[in-house]
């Protein structure tokens, strides 16, 4: 029996990447949509053979409490919009997914967890690349010192975004690089390290203020990890870059790219080479999240693990609006 999916917020990830890998998945299928736009419920109702009555929109979202078809929201929405999205799901007693990045803030992210654990639910963040196998490599590196300790790590990740109004740009909806391709950098520098960083020194800026005024458009973050290792990391809304470079006492692995959907790879300094091939990472995400929940196990990203990383994102901003390094 596959668990019932439903969607929150059909834009650009909802509607090619996660509805197609959806059709891929053995453990969970699409079964509901929530969606403000009432012509996007006509055309998914029509393309995935959805039922009406599990269709919702942003005002009677909560009688999806009563729904037993739907055992899973998964909120993929403007970061803004996610804590009340995860709440509301919470207090449905639905198990949440939830888009990086988690929130906008620490509060919010405790609000969320607090409230999942409160209604007895999961909440499994999106981070997709943990579950890919290239990702797991390096991870893997790190906690078994094949190489000896990290000593530096360059991560970057980036795409030239050329929007001009879309909620990226605009600080109220969450925008900003940080939370968007930045989390994907952090994530390098802390998967690469397998650490938490202690204290972080930033850099915001933008080559086009007439479109990123509320927002940073690149943000350059050093961070320092309890070993002694630091990273250099870089992400930006005005150039494509992604990748991951780790300097061990007696090696190297360098990962390009890094934090794609698909084709992430890499090579060691002994020569060994990573190219798992795989699927499809959104397929592989939501089958292993959904069988965490069905088994009970620990899944690969739970909301702590998003709470983690806004906390290391906070810090980041306290250091632009200091210009000091910040502990965290
Ligand atoms: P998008 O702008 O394409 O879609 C956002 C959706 O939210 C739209 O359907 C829009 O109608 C809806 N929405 C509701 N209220 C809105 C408001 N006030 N302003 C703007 N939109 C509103 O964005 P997206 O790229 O699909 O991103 C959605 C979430 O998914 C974000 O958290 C983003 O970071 C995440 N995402 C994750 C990945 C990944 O690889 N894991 C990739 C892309 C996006």
């Amino acid at each position: 029996e596959k668990l019932g999916i439903a969607l929150v917020g059909l834009g650009y990830y909802s509607t090619d990447l996660l509805a197609p890998a959806l059709q891929l998945t053995e453990k969970c299928y699409l079964a509901g949509i929530v969606t403000g736009t009432p012509e996007k419920a006509q055309t998914w109702k029509a393309k995935y053979k959805i039922p009406e009555k599990n269709i919702y929109n942003y005002q009677n979202f909560d009688k999806i409490a009563d729904n037993p078809d739907i055992d899973i929201v998964y909120v993929v929405l403007p970061p803004s919009m996610h804590r009340e999205f995860v709440v509301r799901a919470a207090k449905a007693g639905k198990h949440v997914f939830c888009e990086k990045p988690m929130a906008p803030s620490v509060a919010d992210c405790e609000a969320m967890i607090s409230a999942c654990k409160t209604n007895k639910v999961k909440l499994a963040i999106g981070y997709r690349c943990q579950h890919d196998p290239n990702i797991q490599a390096y991870m893997k590196v790190a906690k078994e010192k094949k190489f000896g300790k990290v000593m530096m790590v360059n991560s970057a990740a980036g795409y030239l975004d050329n929007r001009t109004t879309h909620w990226k740009q605009n600080k109220k909806l969450g925008g900003g690089v940080m939370g968007d391709m930045g989390v994907y950098a952090l994530q390098g520098a802390r998967l690469a390290t397998g650490e938490e960083p202690v204290s972080v020194t930033a850099l915001a800026s933008t080559t086009r203020p007439q479109i990123y005024n509320q927002v940073e458009e690149t943000m350059m973050f050093m961070l320092d990890f309890p070993s002694g290792a630091r990273a250099a990391c870089q992400t930006s809304f005005g150039i494509n870059m992604n990748h991951l470079q780790i300097n061990y006492e007696k090696g190297w692995l360098k990962m390009e790219p890094h934090s794609g959907y698909s084709g992430n790879k890499g090579s060691m300094s002994d020569g060994t080479i990573i190219n798992y091939p795989i699927q499809n990472q959104q397929a592989k995400q939501m089958d292993e999240d959904c069988l965490a929940i069905i088994s009970g196990s620990e899944l690969i990203a739970p909301g702590e693990e998003g709470l983690r990383d806004i906390r290391v994102v906070e810090a980041i901003y306290k250091s632009v609006e200091t210009g000091k390094n910040v502990k965290i």
